[in-house]
């Protein structure tokens, strides 16, 4: 299995604070990594290392065939070929759902309007709010622009996803609907990392689980390690978010 993302050996700091120690673990194609541990822990930090939205003392990190942690990197590039979801979903409050979908496709790839109007059409079908195309932000449920936030990343055809709590800010029948768009995509192929603390959907859709303790990878292994523990650390952690 070719990976698609590789951290070795990742170390950063912010100031005085070591957030990340050493921090190794792979990605394969098609793979979906769960990214779990306490707050603090420096899963969101890791996630935008591999975004390059920080820029890292030590170690290598390759995503998609680009070298990340090299300075010479294009960033330009590297974005096109990932895309991030966060727990805020930051459309722009004046366009439409369809309307916000469009911009990145028209502006960072030159898609002509009606090109770009049905590829929106297109990925909005995909998480299931084809009939909200013409409705603003505020006209939708927090799942629902949530929703359109992960459509406006499938918009740029990401080679990897990344999603960092995307359901945190939601209540439990919207983070379902939300959790059934990233399950869709994980069955369709698409390679994803995310730091959530579904711990039943992480056993249930990741091929792998990543374990993060005071900026280290303390266990790694695949879903069903969260019911058999190999660490304290993590059976306690596991017994607290249960
Ligand atoms: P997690 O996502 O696991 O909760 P983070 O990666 O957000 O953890 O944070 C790890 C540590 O790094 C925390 O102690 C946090 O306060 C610190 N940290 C994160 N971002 C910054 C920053 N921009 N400046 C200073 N400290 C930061
Ligand atoms: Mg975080």
């Amino acid at each position: 299995m070719s990976a698609v993302v590789s951290l070795t050996n990742v170390h950063k700091r912010f100031g005085a604070v070591k957030v990340l120690n050493g921090v190794s673990f792979e990605v394969g194609r098609g793979e979906v990594a769960a990214v779990i541990g306490q707050s603090g822990s420096g899963k969101s930090t890791a996630l935008r290392c591999i975004n390059a939205l920080e820029r890292i003392e030590e170690g290598t990190i390759e995503v998609c065939g680009h070298a990340v942690h090299d300075p010479k990197l294009d960033r330009r590039a590297l974005r096109r070929d990932v895309g991030i979801v966060f727990q805020s979903y930051n459309l722009f409050p004046h366009l439409t759902a369809e309307q916000n979908i469009m911009l990145a496709p028209m502006c960072v790839k030159s898609l002509s309007k009606a090109d770009a109007r049905t590829l929106a059409q297109d990925v909005l079908a995909r998480v299931g709010l084809a009939e909200k195309a013409d409705h603003y932000p505020e006209q939708l449920s927090g799942g629902q622009q949530q929703r359109v936030a992960i459509a406006r990343s499938l918009a740029m055809q990401p080679k990897l996803m990344l999603f960092d709590e995307v359901t945190s800010a939601l209540d439990p029948q919207l983070t379902g609907e939300v959790l059934k768009v990233m399950e869709d995509l994980a069955r369709g192929g698409m390679t994803m990392i995310l730091v959530t603390h579904e711990m039943s959907f992480a056993r249930k859709v990741a091929t792998k689980v990543v374990y993060m303790h005071r900026g280290t990878v303390w266990e790694t292994g695949p879903g069903a390690m969260l019911d058999d523990p190999q660490t304290p650390e993590l059976r306690k952690f596991v017994g607290g978010e249960m």
